[in-house]
């Protein structure tokens, strides 16, 4: 790590840090923190903070509720929005580990950590800049958040139409100081709906800097009324939100995506890369669209990717190589959505491109022509196949795959799998205003 340990008291010291937020992600990807104030973080950077694992949700058994945090120095950043005069707070973000020192197993964090460990062994680091987007919506008067949209802007709009530039403005200056580069911003295609890109960044801090931003953005927003949300598709018949991952590899300080002489300017690496992605699509998504909500985004017509295939110009499919070449040589998985754990999705993302290097997984021929337009017999022709319709087909893909399973390890798999039993059995049972609107009169 670059910061250590006597330069994260330094600055604490400096900025009058008087309380700091200890943070860990649980497998559904929700941050949870508990605070600790300026005399005990020496204990904390040596590790020596419990905390009492049983009541995360999908965490640990009862008999292993004590864990540890050990704060990563390098995750230091303080807290903008909280007055100063009465003691700054600050964040560290931390590796949860057991009782007997040893990592613990459904820390997301230690998930990603592990695959990464499995590339640096190949020979490589792994790049990644994410493209979160998200709806900001109104509060009603008892302060719950609605789905009406604050304004009625599209793709790119400008003010007026564009009411949240400020709120957006806002969310920069806060993620800025808090040591984010951003790169772009810009209000999506849906009303209400906005995108901010952030620097690429190596893959682990780069998870980390997601979980930062998606409570940033929350933070913030309700400071200004309006509510933050990165459900997926929260508006029937307008975009959903999106995650496209930008991805690449590096060895040596050189991006092993690129090769000058191929015709898209990508090596074989890169080749295997999106072979194994594309060999694994189907299984990965319930990881990287892990909601039932996830599958309503992914269907025909809203800039979402539905079927399983590769394009240096088609910007539906679920692959796209962007015209980029040499540093930035790169891919763009476009399924993930903003409700994945970023660690988990990053780790299966990985998993899936290093199992394509380690087999030489040539990729299918990729596809130039709409998939949308094809008839079946042509996706079948040419052996395309659908993401999958729902969390519970995602989960069964899931569990026919060695591979991505390897990558979550059992514990993490086991209460993932809980986790989606039950949110899927309480759905079914549920009687939507669908059902109501189409069967009430008719029946
Ligand atoms: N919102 C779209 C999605 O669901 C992406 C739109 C865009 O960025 N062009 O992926
Ligand atoms: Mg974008
Ligand atoms: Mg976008
Ligand atoms: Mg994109």
């Amino acid at each position: 790590s670059k910061m250590t340990k006597e330069d994260v008291l330094k600055l604490a010291d400096r900025e009058g840090v008087k309380f700091i937020r200890l943070q860990f992600s649980d497998i559904l990807g929700t941050v949870k923190n508990v605070a600790i104030t300026i005399d005990q973080l020496e204990d904390a950077l040596n590790g020596e903070i419990m905390f009492d694992g049983s009541s995360i949700d999908g965490f640990t058994r009862i008999q292993e509720s004590d864990m540890y945090l050990r704060p990563d120095p390098d995750t230091f950043s303080l807290f903008p929005w909280r007055p100063e005069e009465n003691g700054a707070v600050a964040r560290l973000i931390c590796d949860v580990y057991c009782p007997d020192g040893s990592p613990f197993v459904g820390d997301p964090r230690y998930i990603l950590k592990k695959v990464l460990e499995e590339a640096k062994e190949m020979g490589y680091t792994m790049k990644v800049g994410p493209e979160p987007e998200f709806f900001l919506f109104e509060y009603d008067e008892n302060s719950n958040p609605t789905t009406i949209p604050n304004d009625d802007g599209g793709y790119f709009d400008l003010s007026p139409m564009d009411q949240a530039q400020d709120t957006r403005r806002n969310i920069i200056l806060a993620l800025e100081k808090m040591g984010f580069e951003i790169e772009a911003s810009h209000h999506e295609v849906a009303p209400g709906q906005h995108e901010i890109d952030f620097k690429y960044e190596d893959a682990l801090r780069t998870a980390d800097n997601i979980c930062t931003f998606k409570f940033v953005t929350k933070t913030i927003a309700s400071q200004e009324n309006l509510h933050a949300t990165f459900m997926p598709k929260p508006i029937a018949g307008e975009n959903g939100s999106g995650m496209h991952v930008h991805q690449s590899l590096f060895s040596n300080g050189q991006n092993a995506f690129y090769d000058s002489d191929d015709d898209l300017y990508l090596s074989d690496i890169a080749y295997y890369y999106i072979g194994g992605l594309i060999k694994h699509a189907r299984a990965l998504t319930a990881i990287t669209n892990p909601t039932i909500n996830s599958y309503k985004r992914l269907v025909p017509g809203y800039e979402a990717p539905v079927y399983v295939a590769w394009s240096s110009s088609n910007r539906s499919a679920l692959i796209r190589i962007p015209d980029c070449h040499g540093e930035g040589s790169r891919l763009e998985l476009r399924n993930p959505d903003p409700s994945a754990n970023p660690y988990l999705a990053t780790a299966v993302m990985l998993k899936a491109g290093l199992d394509g290097i380690k087999n030489k997984i040539e990729p299918p021929a990729e596809v130039t022509e709409d998939i949308y337009c094809m008839t079946s017999s042509e996706k079948e022709e040419q052996n395309i196949k659908s993401l999958p319709g729902d969390i519970m087909e995602a989960v069964n893909l899931l569990l026919e795959d060695d591979i991505i399973k390897e990558a979550l390890g059992n514990h993490v798999l086991n209460k993932f799998l809980q986790a989606k039993q039950a949110e899927w059995s309480t759905y079914k049972a549920e009687v939507h205003q669908w059902e109501l609107d189409n069967y009430l009169r008719l029946y």
